[in-house]
């Protein structure tokens, strides 16, 4: 897989992660527009990655809080797969992207940037993405950005 080029992500490399958990904080606040919440399911909810490596970066993400995949109950497990074959749909109808990158970073060692709470990624891939946001040399448009997508998706799933 060839690396997507998003340099707004330096802003979290370099900045200090808070000491809770954000994946079970922003669940528990009563602010999903602020929080880009998309979802509600019964046991796993669906997020946008607020350090996208493309447009439409969404996050499936169980209640619980738990560092692997195995101490899913069967419920969360087949409801997460569940709702990530979801959001495959609904990026495909909202974005046509030609492909997609989903998967799981379980351990800081295979690139999880929180590797105690998991989380599924589904990234929409288009051709020559690499050159999708050339406006990204200024972090700033990435909000705006996030603010759209979120507008867009919400409602969908
Ligand atoms: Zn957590």
């Amino acid at each position: 897989m060839e690396p997507i080029w998003a340099p707004w992500r330096i802003e979290y490399i370099r900045m200090e992660k808070p000491a809770g958990c954000i994946l079970c904080e922003k669940p528990g606040e009563d602010n999903d527009v602020a929080n880009h919440i998309l979802y509600r399911a019964k046991k796993n909810f669906i997020m946008l990655n607020s350090y996208p490596y493309n447009p439409g970066h969404l996050l499936v993400v169980p209640y619980r809080h738990v560092d692997s995949l195995e101490r899913l109950t069967s419920e969360e497990l087949h409801e997460h797969i569940e709702i990530v074959s979801r959001c495959v749909e609904v990026l495909r109808e909202a974005f046509n992207p030609a492909g997609f990158n989903v998967g799981m970073n379980l351990g800081r060692v295979a690139g999880a940037g929180i590797d105690d709470h998991i989380h599924s990624h589904i990234v929409p891939r288009w051709q020559g993405d690499n050159n999708f946001m050339p406006v990204v040399a200024d972090i700033r448009v990435v909000p705006q950005a996030l603010e759209d997508t979120y507008h867009q998706l919400k409602g969908r799933f």
